[in-house]
């Protein structure tokens, strides 16, 4: 029984069912409890690992990319260089090192990150300690300035709400109690003018998911974008469309029960990037690029040559591995996409086509 579960169950019986928004919320993010709040997740000894902690490699071509949109943009400066979520800071380590011999790039920039767990920004400080930081609470607080931005794995952490479709409306996937234990149900018939469109392409039982925090955290982005250029590239796992159940709990690199243990196991759901795409509109989107496609196009493979180079024995192995978990489809290569985000008439993003 975990205290979070308990405080949950409270809540449930004196308020009723929570949204599945609400829950994975709290699972994440309680101020106590929340699973980000109170540890750092990442790597062996974690629940998961992600493609920067797999190797510097996704951060240099992330940075080179980055800093080669800002220069087909003319090289504006000052200028925000922003990250959501930026885990242990390895990420955005390895694009500052990267760009550090980019005429410019570290002379004009202005280090944003967005990161909601106390732990986290101690490790990020860390991490980045040579640069200065400033940490922001929502992307409406970014400077009104050029903004070139990455988030990996970040939107898949937003909570998302879930709906199971009848003839002509929806029923909520809520969070409720039965017998002291934590169950998912069903809400009476709802409509839901958002998933308007979804009538088209559903069916009766068919289940569909919206991120309503990720609408709101993408429009300020797109103020920024639209209003002085940048360019935002998202990664993560997902479709172009949502459909199904793609919420996961993972737990010591296992997949888990998503209600067993609240705010001791990491909770996604997979991104759609059609959803993405529209609530940065008006900027205009990239294709969706399977991620290996998109570091195949920067130049990894010779990249992870010139690594291999001067690597042997095991850490040659292990950095034979972490190429091949980043790019090949039965590992990250397919099921991570890349969506680029620029202003209409920009030129096209590095490794991404319009
Ligand atoms: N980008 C990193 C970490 C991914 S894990 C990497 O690729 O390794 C998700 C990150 O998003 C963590 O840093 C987590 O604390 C942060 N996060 C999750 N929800 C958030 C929210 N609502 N606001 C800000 N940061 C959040």
């Amino acid at each position: 029984m975990t205290a979070l579960r308990d405080l949950l169950l409270d809540r449930i019986a004196t308020n009723g069912p929570l949204s599945g928004a609400d829950f994975m919320a709290e699972c994440l993010l309680h101020p106590t409890h929340g699973y980000y709040t109170t540890r750092d997740p990442l790597g062996a000894a974690g629940d998961f690992t992600t493609a920067p902690e797999i190797s510097q490699m996704f951060g240099e071509l992330l940075g080179l990319a980055l800093a080669q949109a800002w220069l087909d943009q003319g090289a504006p400066t000052p200028f925000t260089l922003a990250e959501l979520g930026p885990g242990r800071g390895t990420l955005m380590a390895d694009v500052l090192r990267a760009t550090a011999a980019v005429p410019g790039f570290h002379a004009g920039l202005s280090l944003h990150l967005i990161e909601a767990s106390p732990t986290l920004r101690k490790v990020q400080r860390e991490a980045l300690s040579p640069y200065d930081i400033t940490y922001v609470d929502s992307p409406k607080a970014l400077p009104e300035a050029p903004l070139f931005l990455v988030a990996n794995e970040f939107f898949d952490a937003l909570p998302v709400r879930q709906f199971v479709r009848d003839a002509a409306s929806w029923r909520e996937r809520q969070v409720g109690a039965r017998d002291g234990v934590l169950v998912f149900g069903l809400s009476a018939p709802v409509e839901v003018p958002a998933l308007a469109h979804r009538m088209e392409d559903t069916r009766p039982g068919d289940l569909v998911e919206i991120c309503p925090a990720a609408t709101g955290i993408l429009s300020a982005i797109t103020e920024r974008i639209a209003a002085h250029g940048g360019a935002a590239l998202v990664i993560d796992y997902g479709d172009w469309r949502s459909l199904g159940d793609t919420l996961q709990a993972m737990s010591g690199h296992k997949t888990a029960d998503p209600l067993a243990a609240p705010g001791e196991a990491d909770l996604t759901a997979h991104v759609d990037f059609e959803a993405l795409a529209e609530a940065a509109a008006p900027l205009t989107h990239s294709r969706l690029t399977p991620q290996g496609m998109f570091l195949e196009r920067l130049g990894i493979t010779e990249r992870a040559q010139a690594l291999a180079n001067r690597l042997s024995g095991a850490a040659l192995s292990d950095h034979v591995a972490a190429h091949r978990r980043l790019t090949h489809p039965d590992e990250m290569g397919t099921l991570f996409k890349v969506l680029g985000l620029t202003r209409a008439g920009s030129p096209p993003l590095p490794g991404l086509t319009s």
